[in-house]
């Protein structure tokens, strides 16, 4: 390569995109005199909640929220358990102990990487109240098993799909089938408003508390009316950021069409002669229910001389970004005081240690993908033990 080639541009792990139209709107709304929940926030719901067949869905400013009020809303709290993943991004049980209750972790399905459902009744007491699964890179859980083993054992089900917003179950769409039903709208999933979340609820009851836990509790009626009968909080997602929204949903499935391209191409590349035998494990193969919001390898960690922060150190002074989705959640300090260790779930931990999340995002290109391939490969091949 010549001294006056271009130099590459770094290819980060993600990026929105956010259309020329979306910032003049979000102008618009700077301009209008009311930039906080208004007018955007009630059109972004209601087209949140044509999208998911007319149930009704409330927005907030996370998807952590959205499940901790989920919890509140089915009555769970102190005493009682809820039964969750090791392998997700910690909001996912921090809500738990947020509301007093107990996450009890099942281990995963190495394969789907997800909540093995085999695994979930062992799991229930009678202080069980929610099943909470998570749909990891978008890839759902079986929602036939799951809504079994919950009407079975009458438990509530909080679905974590912060990441699954566009994926489908039986060919109908997450949101639209189900209990609770969480998306996240962090710049890093399929669509974003900045930051932000929705909750799909049951009915309008359902929905006018999640109103009041979402606004320190107040219901106003007339002129200058006001209650206050439960504590809420301080959850309301602003004018701006659902202007943001409105600018993605109209893309969806263009984003995520997308998304499916570049994960055909990371499989093609990965059969490839060039990347056989690097021992990696690649995501279930699947072109029907995930949105890809994820394209994540597991590697051969016992096999490697190297650990993942040096490839992941060496993909960055390559020029690409790579994540971490997610060290197991029961490791941490916090959790660790409260009792679990090292080999609780096994599974888990062995994807934990080694998975990687490489770069996938609506406007990169094939090129990109070659890039990410290439590098990995050379780098696995470089330092396999003999
Ligand atoms: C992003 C995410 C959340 C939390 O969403 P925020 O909007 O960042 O609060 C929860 N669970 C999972 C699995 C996520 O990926």
């Amino acid at each position: 390569m010549s001294a006056t080639a271009t130099p590459t541009p770094y290819l980060p792990l993600t990026r929105p995109t956010i259309d020329d139209e979306t910032i003049a709107g979000v102008g618009e709304v700077l301009r209008s005199g009311w930039i906080t929940s208004g007018p955007k926030v009630k059109e972004l719901e209601a087209k949140l909640s044509e999208y998911c067949g007319g149930r009704p869905v409330r927005v907030f400013n996370s998807g952590t929220c959205t499940m901790e009020i989920a919890l509140r809303l089915a009555g769970v709290g102190p005493g009682h358990e809820v039964i969750t993943t090791p392998l997700s991004w910690v909001a996912t049980s921090n809500v738990i102990l947020e509301v007093g209750a107990r996450p009890v972790f099942v281990d995963i399905d190495p394969v789907t990487r997800n909540i093995d459902l085999a695994r979930v009744e062992a799991a229930i007491t009678p202080a069980t109240r929610a099943l909470m699964p998570v749909d990891l890179a978008g890839l759902p859980v079986d929602r036939d098993r799951l809504y079994a083993i919950a009407k079975k054992h009458n438990l509530r089900v909080v679905e974590d799909a912060a990441q699954s917003y566009g994926s489908t179950w039986g060919g109908r769409r997450i949101g639209a089938i189900g209990d609770f039903v969480s998306f996240s709208f962090h710049p890093n999933k399929n669509v974003t408003t900045i930051e932000g979340g929705a909750l799909v609820l049951n009915n309008d009851a359902e929905a006018r508390l999640a109103e009041q836990y979402r606004l320190q509790g107040v219901v106003r009626s007339g002129f200058d009316g006001m209650a206050v009968e439960i504590v809420g909080g301080k959850f309301n997602l602003t004018d701006v950021a659902a202007r943001v929204g409105l600018g993605q949903f109209p893309r969806l499935d263009e984003f995520n069409a997308r998304r499916a391209a570049l994960a055909r191409v990371y499989f093609e590349l990965f059969d490839a002669p060039a990347g056989r035998d690097l021992g990696l494990q690649l995501p279930p193969r699947d072109f029907t229910t995930t949105n890809w919001h994820m394209f994540q390898v597991v590697l051969p960690g016992e096999r490697l001389t190297i650990k993942r922060a040096g490839v992941m150190e060496k993909l960055h002074a390559a020029g690409i970004g790579t994540g971490v989705h997610y060290p197991a959640i029961h490791l941490f300090g916090v959790y660790r005081r409260l009792g679990w260790k090292d080999g609780d779930f096994p599974l888990a931990e062995q994807v934990c240690r080694n998975i990687l999340t490489l770069p996938l995002f609506p406007t990169m290109t094939r090129a990109d993908a070659e890039r990410v391939v290439r590098e990995l490969t050379a780098i696995l091949t470089a330092h396999f033990r003999s």
